[in-house]
């Protein structure tokens, strides 16, 4: 066996279509083709939207599609204490600050920022004095990362870059410099969970040995900052690799909402695994 590991990483908030059976089959075969590992993470976080019966099918339709992964499957949620230590590691370096905004404060913060809109929420810690009293108040808050103060902790962005095998939404490929300003002051510890996705994925990742990531490139911006993360957890960078996106006959991507395109409603109208992984290259 080689040291390539590579993952598949759902989130069960509905069931899987033909874009998730393309995203893991390929993740698969590349794991096949180096003779390498597949592993399957459940990415759980989301109380509120994870369900146990998404999960459930989640594993049936990927045995179906004929895929093996190893035993055990990574659950998110059976983690927080790891997500918890490496946010703790971020607050040592200073690197995050206490949100208490509501979603809608973030929105008017960006509309109403003084030199025009910002692309993405950027933001400061409050005083020490009134963070205290919203605190001892049990108003809740989420962590954000401090681009400033990351950007300053490592004396700049400049040395930040990945490898792209695949390709980003616009063509992007080769080595790619990372501009975490993209997404901003990204929340990498919701109010409600205790931890975010960025945070979760970057910990796994190293924890699970993942040398590549393989996913759709609807998540090619989320290297940027992910790349960061690594940077300041000092974990080591995977190689990407970001595919293309399916789409269906009307030209836009498989979502959620397509009930019809479910891997479990093609079953039901008889498509056979040979059959879908024919149709999607495999
Ligand atoms: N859980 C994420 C999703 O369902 C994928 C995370 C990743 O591959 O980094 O879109």
């Amino acid at each position: 066996m080689s040291g390539f590991t590579t993952r598949f990483a759902p989130s069960p908030t509905g069931y899987l279509h033909r874009g998730h059976a393309f995203s893991a089959l390929t993740a698969h075969q590349a794991a096949l083709e180096a003779q390498g590992r597949f592993l399957l993470r459940v990415e759980d976080i989301d109380r509120t939207r994870s369900r146990p019966e998404f999960e459930a099918s989640i594993l049936e339709d990927l045995a179906w599609l004929g895929l093996t992964w190893e035993a055990p499957v990574r659950r998110q949620s059976e983690h927080m204490a790891h997500y918890a230590a490496a946010l703790e590691q971020l607050a040592g370096r200073g690197v995050i600050y206490r949100c208490f905004r509501t979603r809608r404060e973030v929105a008017d913060a960006i509309a109403s920022a003084p030199h025009g809109p910002m692309e993405a929420f950027t933001g400061a810690p409050l005083p020490a004095d009134e963070e205290a009293r919203r605190i001892a108040a049990g108003e809740g808050f989420a962590w954000r990362l401090s681009l400033s103060a990351a950007e300053a902790a490592l004396g700049g962005f400049g040395d930040l870059w990945f490898l792209e095998t695949g390709a980003g939404p616009a063509g992007e490929a080769g080595a790619i410099v990372a501009r975490p300003q993209v997404g901003g002051d990204v929340v990498l510890a919701r109010k409600d969970v205790g931890v975010a996705y960025h945070l979760a994925v970057v910990v796994d990742d190293a924890l699970q040995g993942v040398t590549h990531v393989i996913r759709g490139h609807d998540l090619f911006e989320a290297a940027h900052v992910q790349r960061l993360l690594q940077a300041l957890l000092q974990l080591p960078t995977p190689t990407y690799r970001h595919h293309g996106l399916l789409t269906g006959p009307d030209g836009r991507r498989y979502a959620k909402r397509d009930q019809a395109e479910t891997l479990r409603a093609l079953r039901e109208r008889g498509v056979t695994a040979e059959d879908l992984r024919r149709d999607l290259g495999f």
